[in-house]
């Protein structure tokens, strides 16, 4: 019984996780995540071992009701100054009203965005701690990546 678990556990992890993909535009985020996720395995040397929900808002208006639907707290200024949110969880949205109008941008966000996922579990609870520097480090794995400027 044992040895069967193990083969068993032993087999999930080869199989890997794979993500789920909603909203506008889900090609683009299928398309970057295979290299996103390489990539920042490799930066940050480990593996997210994780099932993500990765949710392409159309517009502000999609952005700003599944915001609420997921009750986050400070939406109102979200929908000013962001792009994008993670969740702690396995929840990434992003905000297309802007986005759909340039792909690299895109480009840079996910991968922005995804490197939050990778801080939480390499750092563990990052708001708690030092944000900017988390943002910076994500914006640097971004650049580094995409070359979106
Ligand atoms: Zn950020």
């Amino acid at each position: 019984m044992i040895i069967f678990l193990l083969i068993f556990l032993l087999l999930i992890n080869s199989i890997g996780y794979t993500h789920e993909y909603y909203g506008l535009n889900i090609e683009w985020a299928k398309e970057y995540m295979t290299t996103i996720e390489p990539f920042l395995e490799n930066e940050y040397n480990i593996k997210l071992q994780k099932e993500l929900l990765i949710y392409n808002a159309k517009n502000n208006n999609e952005y700003k009701k599944v915001l609420i639907r997921f009750k986050v707290k400070n939406y109102k200024s979200l929908i000013r100054n962001s792009y994008a949110v993670t969740s702690k969880g396995n929840i990434i949205l992003i905000n297309m009203e802007e986005l759909i109008k340039n792909k690299n941008h895109y480009y840079f966000i996910l991968t922005h965005e995804m490197s939050h996922q990778f801080q939480y579990k390499k750092y563990g609870d990052i708001l708690k701690t030092n944000i900017e520097w988390f943002e910076n480090d994500a914006n640097q794995k971004a650049y580094k990546l995409t070359k979106y400027k």
